[in-house]
């Protein structure tokens, strides 16, 4: 993250997303943790965006059984121990509670809302510089584009957009290895270097949140693209991958 000497060392991801074994029925998802050198200034600072991040994702729908547990385990005890504070965060704008029936008589509440982005953005630039470092030995030097695949927008063409990343990525990632001692909670993977520089890292978390981080070095040269030229302009565009095809505008 910056010059000064690396005298600690943080976890990428943060330690607090991989379930403690009291909640696992005594099974450890903390196997080999990654680790990667700090300064004690950007290990300190991150502690409040660590526990943001715990609860932004830990409870989303669509998680694995193991996302789910840590989310009634560890998540909800930070959230009763800051009085809601902690949930209220992790939302800018909640819209609706709805009461979804799981099995007969066993209920959750969902909260379907629009969450910070914005600092959601900020910790997955932080994890990609992290796992740079863990999987290059490199410090990171150049712009991280984030893409939070598991959002879902309400329509238009973020959601294309959306589903055009999702497609792609998996296309560039089609056989290449995963790695993560602890795939359950998260695993992930790397395009290769494309010819100008440019490659991508794909984020899984609890089986099926994806977040992709496209990773821009200050010795890239990435071309002007004219699709996405005309995207911006707001003139309708089709962009065609495989045998689907995405609509802008
Ligand atoms: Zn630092």
């Amino acid at each position: 993250m910056c010059e000064n000497p690396a005298n600690s060392r943080e976890h990428v991801p943060p330690k607090n997303l991989f379930p403690e074994s009291r909640d696992m029925r005594g099974e450890n998802y903390r196997v080999n943790l990654i680790t990667v050198p700090s300064c004690e200034l950007h290990n300190l600072s991150k502690s409040k965006d660590d526990e943001f991040l715990m609860v932004s994702l830990a409870g989303i729908i669509g998680n694995n059984s193991i996302g789910y547990r840590h989310k009634l385990g560890k998540v909800d005890r930070a959230i009763r121990r800051t009085s809601y504070r902690l949930l209220d965060a992790v939302l800018t704008k909640k819209r609706e509670i709805h009461r979804i029936e799981m099995a007969e008589n066993k209920f959750i509440d969902v909260i379907w809302g629009t969450p910070d982005a914005k600092r959601l953005m900020k910790c997955f630039d932080h994890i990609a510089r992290g796992v740079h470092v863990n999987h290059f030995n490199s410090r990171f030097d150049g712009r991280v584009h984030v893409h939070l695949g598991f959002l879902t927008y309400n329509k238009g063409n973020p959601q294309a957009w959306n589903d055009f990343v999702r497609r792609k990525t998996e296309i560039e990632l089609d056989g290449k290895p995963s790695y993560g001692a602890n795939p359950d909670v998260f695993f992930y993977q790397v395009t290769d270097v494309d010819e100008f520089g440019l490659f991508l890292f794909r984020f899984c978390f609890y089986g099926g949140l994806n977040i992709y981080t496209a990773m821009w070095p200050t010795t890239s040269s990435p071309p002007n693209n004219f699709a996405i030229d005309l995207m911006n302009r707001g003139i309708k565009t089709i962009v065609s991958l495989g045998d689907k095809k995405y609509e802008f505008n």
